[in-house]
Protein backbone atom coordinates (compact mmCIF):
# COMPACT_ATOMS: atom_id res chain seq x y z
CA UNK A 1 0.00 0.00 0.00
CA UNK A 2 1.01 3.48 -0.78
CA UNK A 3 1.92 5.56 2.08
CA UNK A 4 0.54 8.91 3.21
CA UNK A 5 1.44 11.80 5.93
CA UNK A 6 -0.07 14.75 6.29
CA UNK A 7 -0.63 17.00 9.89
CA UNK A 8 -3.07 19.51 11.49
CA UNK A 9 -1.91 22.47 13.51
CA UNK A 10 -3.87 22.24 17.19
CA UNK A 11 -4.07 26.40 16.54
CA UNK A 12 -8.00 27.04 17.12
CA UNK A 13 -10.03 24.38 19.84
CA UNK A 14 -12.01 23.11 16.29
CA UNK A 15 -11.34 22.60 12.93
CA UNK A 16 -13.25 24.83 10.32
CA UNK A 17 -14.90 23.15 7.41
CA UNK A 18 -12.37 23.78 5.33
CA UNK A 19 -10.23 21.88 7.05
CA UNK A 20 -12.72 18.48 6.90
CA UNK A 21 -13.48 19.38 3.23
CA UNK A 22 -10.17 20.29 1.87
CA UNK A 23 -7.91 17.55 4.20
CA UNK A 24 -9.38 15.87 6.52
CA UNK A 25 -12.06 14.36 4.80
CA UNK A 26 -9.56 12.57 2.98
CA UNK A 27 -7.63 11.45 5.50
CA UNK A 28 -10.31 9.36 6.97
CA UNK A 29 -11.00 7.96 2.58
CA UNK A 30 -7.40 7.07 2.19
CA UNK A 31 -7.34 4.48 5.36
CA UNK A 32 -9.30 2.27 2.69
CA UNK A 33 -6.43 2.33 -0.31
CA UNK A 34 -3.08 3.81 1.85
CA UNK A 35 -0.75 3.19 5.08
CA UNK A 36 -1.70 6.54 6.36
CA UNK A 37 0.19 8.46 9.08
CA UNK A 38 -1.81 11.66 10.49
CA UNK A 39 -0.45 14.22 12.94
CA UNK A 40 -1.05 16.86 15.01
CA UNK A 41 1.39 18.91 14.47
CA UNK A 42 2.20 21.42 17.72
CA UNK A 43 5.93 22.09 16.65
CA UNK A 44 4.31 24.17 14.16
CA UNK A 45 1.46 25.84 16.56
CA UNK A 46 3.98 27.98 18.91
CA UNK A 47 5.83 29.50 15.69
CA UNK A 48 3.23 33.16 16.00
CA UNK A 49 2.82 32.85 19.74
CA UNK A 50 0.35 30.76 21.78
CA UNK A 51 -0.95 30.17 25.38
CA UNK A 52 0.44 26.67 27.12
CA UNK A 53 -2.82 25.92 28.74
CA UNK A 54 -4.58 26.23 25.63
CA UNK A 55 -2.11 24.91 23.02
CA UNK A 56 -2.46 21.32 25.62
CA UNK A 57 -6.34 21.40 25.60
CA UNK A 58 -6.47 22.25 21.73
CA UNK A 59 -4.00 19.27 20.96
CA UNK A 60 -6.43 16.85 22.55
CA UNK A 61 -9.41 18.78 20.77
CA UNK A 62 -7.79 18.41 17.25
CA UNK A 63 -6.96 14.49 18.30
CA UNK A 64 -10.29 13.66 19.51
CA UNK A 65 -11.94 15.74 16.49
CA UNK A 66 -9.73 13.34 14.31
CA UNK A 67 -11.39 10.32 15.94
CA UNK A 68 -14.56 11.72 15.84
CA UNK A 69 -14.66 12.17 11.94
CA UNK A 70 -13.23 8.65 11.24
CA UNK A 71 -9.78 7.65 11.95
CA UNK A 72 -9.38 4.80 13.23
CA UNK A 73 -6.34 4.27 15.45
CA UNK A 74 -6.50 0.22 14.23
CA UNK A 75 -5.73 1.52 10.91
CA UNK A 76 -4.21 4.56 10.72
CA UNK A 77 -1.31 5.86 12.63
CA UNK A 78 -2.70 9.40 14.44
CA UNK A 79 0.10 11.12 16.51
CA UNK A 80 0.80 14.16 18.42
CA UNK A 81 4.37 16.08 16.37
CA UNK A 82 5.73 17.08 19.67
CA UNK A 83 5.59 13.27 20.82
CA UNK A 84 8.24 12.21 17.95
CA UNK A 85 11.57 14.32 18.98
CA UNK A 86 13.33 12.85 15.43
CA UNK A 87 10.93 15.53 13.42
CA UNK A 88 12.90 18.50 14.84
CA UNK A 89 16.00 17.02 14.60
CA UNK A 90 15.40 15.86 10.83
CA UNK A 91 14.73 19.46 10.60
CA UNK A 92 18.00 20.91 11.72
CA UNK A 93 19.56 18.90 8.78
CA UNK A 94 17.08 19.64 5.68
CA UNK A 95 17.29 23.31 7.38
CA UNK A 96 21.05 23.20 6.48
CA UNK A 97 20.46 22.07 2.49
CA UNK A 98 17.75 24.89 2.04
CA UNK A 99 18.99 28.18 0.44
CA UNK A 100 17.97 31.09 2.76
CA UNK A 101 16.34 32.86 -0.75
CA UNK A 102 14.62 29.58 -0.86
CA UNK A 103 13.04 29.56 2.03
CA UNK A 104 12.18 33.76 1.75
CA UNK A 105 9.95 32.84 -1.22
CA UNK A 106 7.54 30.80 0.92
CA UNK A 107 4.49 33.01 0.31
CA UNK A 108 2.63 31.45 3.47
CA UNK A 109 5.55 32.94 5.41
CA UNK A 110 4.93 36.36 3.69
CA UNK A 111 1.59 36.55 4.45
CA UNK A 112 1.06 35.69 8.47
CA UNK A 113 4.35 37.55 8.67
CA UNK A 114 2.49 40.74 7.02
CA UNK A 115 -0.11 39.90 9.58
CA UNK A 116 1.77 40.28 12.60
CA UNK A 117 4.74 42.33 11.22
CA UNK A 118 7.80 41.27 9.71
CA UNK A 119 10.27 41.91 12.43
CA UNK A 120 8.17 40.17 15.25
CA UNK A 121 7.62 37.27 13.33
CA UNK A 122 9.67 34.51 14.73
CA UNK A 123 12.61 32.58 13.06
CA UNK A 124 10.25 29.32 13.57
CA UNK A 125 7.48 30.77 11.00
CA UNK A 126 10.02 31.08 8.65
CA UNK A 127 11.33 27.93 8.69
CA UNK A 128 8.23 26.30 9.17
CA UNK A 129 8.18 25.14 5.82
CA UNK A 130 11.39 22.82 6.68
CA UNK A 131 10.10 21.45 9.43
CA UNK A 132 6.95 20.37 7.37
CA UNK A 133 9.40 18.92 4.60
CA UNK A 134 10.89 16.60 7.89
CA UNK A 135 7.25 16.24 9.00
CA UNK A 136 6.41 14.01 5.67
CA UNK A 137 10.01 12.61 4.58
CA UNK A 138 10.49 11.05 7.76
CA UNK A 139 7.61 8.91 6.64
CA UNK A 140 8.75 7.69 3.19
CA UNK A 141 5.86 9.11 2.43
CA UNK A 142 4.27 8.79 -1.56
CA UNK A 143 1.68 10.99 -0.92
CA UNK A 144 0.45 14.01 1.01
CA UNK A 145 -3.33 14.18 1.81
CA UNK A 146 -3.43 19.06 1.81
CA UNK A 147 -5.46 21.83 0.65
CA UNK A 148 -4.31 24.01 -2.19
CA UNK A 149 -2.55 26.26 0.06
CA UNK A 150 -0.04 23.82 1.10
CA UNK A 151 1.16 23.00 -2.52
CA UNK A 152 4.15 25.67 -2.37
CA UNK A 153 5.54 23.59 0.63
CA UNK A 154 4.61 20.53 -0.93
CA UNK A 155 7.32 21.59 -3.60
CA UNK A 156 9.88 22.42 -1.46
CA UNK A 157 9.67 19.48 0.32
CA UNK A 158 10.08 17.43 -3.00
CA UNK A 159 13.26 19.86 -3.98
CA UNK A 160 14.72 19.13 -0.57
CA UNK A 161 13.89 15.48 -0.94
CA UNK A 162 15.57 15.42 -4.58
CA UNK A 163 18.56 17.61 -2.99
CA UNK A 164 19.34 15.36 -0.20
CA UNK A 165 18.85 12.26 -2.77
CA UNK A 166 21.50 13.91 -5.21
CA UNK A 167 24.11 14.84 -2.59
CA UNK A 168 24.13 11.97 -0.05
CA UNK A 169 22.58 9.28 -1.71
CA UNK A 170 19.04 7.94 -2.38
CA UNK A 171 17.24 8.12 1.13
CA UNK A 172 13.89 9.60 1.06
CA UNK A 173 11.00 8.92 -1.44
CA UNK A 174 9.94 12.00 -3.31
CA UNK A 175 6.09 12.65 -2.34
CA UNK A 176 3.63 13.66 -4.75
CA UNK A 177 0.34 16.21 -3.47
CA UNK A 178 -3.16 14.80 -3.50
CA UNK A 179 -5.12 18.11 -3.63
CA UNK A 180 -8.71 17.29 -4.10
CA UNK A 181 -9.78 20.13 -6.84
CA UNK A 182 -13.77 20.88 -6.04
CA UNK A 183 -12.51 21.57 -2.33
CA UNK A 184 -8.92 22.57 -2.30
CA UNK A 185 -10.01 26.28 -1.11
CA UNK A 186 -12.89 26.73 1.11
CA UNK A 187 -13.08 30.61 1.53
CA UNK A 188 -13.99 32.83 4.17
CA UNK A 189 -17.46 33.97 4.70
CA UNK A 190 -16.90 37.70 4.61
CA UNK A 191 -13.80 37.57 2.38
CA UNK A 192 -14.40 35.07 -0.44
CA UNK A 193 -11.61 35.80 -1.67
CA UNK A 194 -9.64 34.38 0.75
CA UNK A 195 -9.04 31.33 2.40
CA UNK A 196 -10.61 29.70 5.13
CA UNK A 197 -8.54 30.14 7.82
CA UNK A 198 -8.11 28.47 11.88
CA UNK A 199 -5.52 31.57 13.10
CA UNK A 200 -6.34 34.72 10.35
CA UNK A 201 -10.29 34.22 9.78
CA UNK A 202 -12.02 36.39 11.58
CA UNK A 203 -14.71 34.67 13.48
CA UNK A 204 -17.90 35.66 11.38
CA UNK A 205 -15.65 34.29 8.56
CA UNK A 206 -15.55 30.68 9.63
CA UNK A 207 -17.70 27.81 9.81
CA UNK A 208 -16.54 25.79 13.54
CA UNK A 209 -17.16 21.80 13.23
CA UNK A 210 -17.61 22.36 17.11
CA UNK A 211 -19.83 25.55 16.96
CA UNK A 212 -23.03 25.44 18.24
CA UNK A 213 -24.91 25.24 14.98
CA UNK A 214 -26.88 27.81 16.02
CA UNK A 215 -24.08 30.34 16.02
CA UNK A 216 -23.12 29.13 12.39
CA UNK A 217 -26.26 29.63 10.92
CA UNK A 218 -26.33 33.04 11.92
CA UNK A 219 -22.65 33.44 10.20
CA UNK A 220 -23.93 31.59 7.36
CA UNK A 221 -26.78 34.34 6.93
CA UNK A 222 -24.65 37.12 7.26
CA UNK A 223 -21.75 35.60 4.66
CA UNK A 224 -20.92 38.21 2.23
CA UNK A 225 -22.38 37.46 -0.89
CA UNK A 226 -22.49 39.07 -4.55
CA UNK A 227 -24.48 41.43 -6.68
CA UNK A 228 -27.26 40.31 -8.55
CA UNK A 229 -29.90 37.55 -7.28
CA UNK A 230 -29.44 34.72 -8.90
CA UNK A 231 -27.70 31.26 -7.65
CA UNK A 232 -25.62 30.41 -10.32
CA UNK A 233 -22.16 28.88 -9.64
CA UNK A 234 -19.31 31.81 -10.87
CA UNK A 235 -16.26 31.40 -8.25
CA UNK A 236 -14.53 34.54 -10.56
CA UNK A 237 -17.59 36.53 -10.47
CA UNK A 238 -19.34 35.08 -7.34
CA UNK A 239 -17.29 33.71 -4.96
CA UNK A 240 -18.88 34.56 -2.11
CA UNK A 241 -22.19 32.07 -3.43
CA UNK A 242 -20.06 29.74 -5.12
CA UNK A 243 -18.27 29.03 -1.86
CA UNK A 244 -21.65 28.42 -0.54
CA UNK A 245 -22.78 26.48 -2.96
CA UNK A 246 -19.02 24.58 -3.02
CA UNK A 247 -19.54 23.77 1.16
CA UNK A 248 -23.18 22.74 0.25
CA UNK A 249 -22.06 20.32 -2.41
CA UNK A 250 -19.32 18.58 -0.19
CA UNK A 251 -21.79 18.33 3.03
CA UNK A 252 -24.15 16.40 0.95
CA UNK A 253 -22.70 14.54 -2.01
CA UNK A 254 -25.37 16.28 -4.13
CA UNK A 255 -23.57 17.82 -7.82
CA UNK A 256 -23.32 21.68 -8.00
CA UNK A 257 -25.34 21.38 -11.00
CA UNK A 258 -28.17 20.01 -9.04
CA UNK A 259 -27.95 22.33 -6.58
CA UNK A 260 -28.05 25.21 -9.20
CA UNK A 261 -31.12 23.71 -10.80
CA UNK A 262 -32.71 23.13 -7.32
CA UNK A 263 -32.10 26.65 -6.58
CA UNK A 264 -33.50 28.04 -9.96
CA UNK A 265 -35.88 31.10 -9.04
CA UNK A 266 -34.80 31.18 -5.37
CA UNK A 267 -32.84 33.91 -3.62
CA UNK A 268 -29.51 33.42 -1.75
CA UNK A 269 -31.88 33.72 1.71
CA UNK A 270 -33.19 30.41 0.80
CA UNK A 271 -29.89 28.75 0.05
CA UNK A 272 -28.36 29.91 3.41
CA UNK A 273 -31.34 28.80 5.74
CA UNK A 274 -30.84 25.39 3.88
CA UNK A 275 -27.32 25.17 3.97
CA UNK A 276 -27.20 26.13 8.05
CA UNK A 277 -29.35 22.85 8.38
CA UNK A 278 -27.16 20.87 6.08
CA UNK A 279 -24.20 22.44 8.53
CA UNK A 280 -26.10 21.51 11.50
CA UNK A 281 -26.90 17.60 10.71
CA UNK A 282 -23.47 17.33 9.74
CA UNK A 283 -21.57 18.58 12.95
CA UNK A 284 -23.75 17.17 15.49
CA UNK A 285 -22.79 13.50 15.66
CA UNK A 286 -19.32 14.87 15.10
CA UNK A 287 -19.78 17.12 18.24
CA UNK A 288 -20.89 14.40 20.11
CA UNK A 289 -18.14 12.19 19.52
CA UNK A 290 -15.45 14.49 20.12
CA UNK A 291 -16.99 14.89 23.46
CA UNK A 292 -16.78 11.30 24.13
CA UNK A 293 -13.27 11.58 23.95
CA UNK A 294 -12.49 14.58 25.46
CA UNK A 295 -14.59 13.05 28.39
CA UNK A 296 -11.62 10.33 29.05
CA UNK A 297 -8.86 12.76 28.81
CA UNK A 298 -6.74 9.53 29.84
CA UNK A 299 -7.63 7.27 27.47
CA UNK A 300 -7.41 9.67 24.47
CA UNK A 301 -3.68 10.51 25.98
CA UNK A 302 -3.06 6.71 26.06
CA UNK A 303 -4.29 6.23 21.95
CA UNK A 304 -1.71 9.04 21.18
CA UNK A 305 1.09 7.32 23.05
CA UNK A 306 0.37 4.44 21.00
CA UNK A 307 0.50 6.71 17.78
CA UNK A 308 3.41 8.29 18.61
CA UNK A 309 5.72 4.36 19.30
CA UNK A 310 4.18 3.19 15.76
CA UNK A 311 5.66 6.69 14.19
CA UNK A 312 9.04 6.88 15.73
CA UNK A 313 9.45 2.82 14.86
CA UNK A 314 9.37 4.43 11.17
CA UNK A 315 10.70 7.57 11.68
CA UNK A 316 13.82 6.98 14.05
CA UNK A 317 15.33 4.27 11.20
CA UNK A 318 14.98 7.14 8.71
CA UNK A 319 16.57 8.81 11.15
CA UNK A 320 19.31 6.97 11.44
CA UNK A 321 19.88 6.48 7.71
CA UNK A 322 19.58 10.57 7.48
CA UNK A 323 22.82 11.06 10.29
CA UNK A 324 24.38 8.19 8.41
CA UNK A 325 24.51 9.39 5.06
CA UNK A 326 25.44 13.03 6.43
CA UNK A 327 28.44 11.61 8.08
CA UNK A 328 27.73 11.48 12.22
CA UNK A 329 29.06 8.97 14.08
CA UNK A 330 27.57 6.15 14.81
CA UNK A 331 25.47 6.23 18.19
CA UNK A 332 23.99 9.65 17.36
P1 LIG B 1 -3.72 28.08 10.44
O1 LIG B 1 -4.42 29.38 10.18
O2 LIG B 1 -3.34 27.89 11.89
O3 LIG B 1 -2.57 27.84 9.49
P2 LIG B 1 -5.42 26.49 8.80
O4 LIG B 1 -6.87 26.78 8.81
O5 LIG B 1 -4.61 26.99 7.65
O6 LIG B 1 -4.84 26.98 10.18
P3 LIG B 1 -3.88 24.07 8.97
O7 LIG B 1 -3.80 23.34 10.25
O8 LIG B 1 -2.73 24.97 8.60
O9 LIG B 1 -5.24 24.92 8.96
O10 LIG B 1 -4.12 23.08 7.77
C1 LIG B 1 -4.69 21.78 7.91
C2 LIG B 1 -5.13 21.28 6.55
O11 LIG B 1 -6.29 21.99 6.14
C3 LIG B 1 -4.09 21.51 5.44
O12 LIG B 1 -4.05 20.37 4.63
C4 LIG B 1 -4.63 22.68 4.67
O13 LIG B 1 -4.24 22.65 3.31
C5 LIG B 1 -6.12 22.47 4.81
N1 LIG B 1 -6.85 23.74 4.72
C6 LIG B 1 -6.71 24.80 5.53
N2 LIG B 1 -7.54 25.78 5.18
C7 LIG B 1 -8.25 25.32 4.10
C8 LIG B 1 -9.29 25.87 3.29
N3 LIG B 1 -9.76 27.09 3.52
N4 LIG B 1 -9.79 25.12 2.28
C9 LIG B 1 -9.32 23.87 2.04
N5 LIG B 1 -8.33 23.29 2.78
C10 LIG B 1 -7.81 24.00 3.80
MG1 LIG C 1 -2.47 26.80 7.70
Amino acid sequence: RPRVLSGIQPTADSFHVGNYLGAVRNWVAMQETHDTFYSVVDLHAITAGHDPVALRHSTRVAAAQLFAVGLDPERTTLFVQSQVPEHAQLAWVLSCITGFGEASRMTQFKDKSVKQGADRSSVGLFTYPILQAADILLYQADAVPVGEDQRQHLELTRDLAQRFNTRFGRTFTVPAPYIVRDTAKITDLQDPTAKMSKSSSSPAGIIMLLDDPAKSAKKIRSAVTDTGRDIVFDPEQKAGVSNLLTIYAALTGRSIDDLVGAYAGKGYGDLKKDLAEVVAEFVRPIQQRTQGYLDDPAQLDKLLAVGAEKARAVASATLREVYDRVGFLPGS
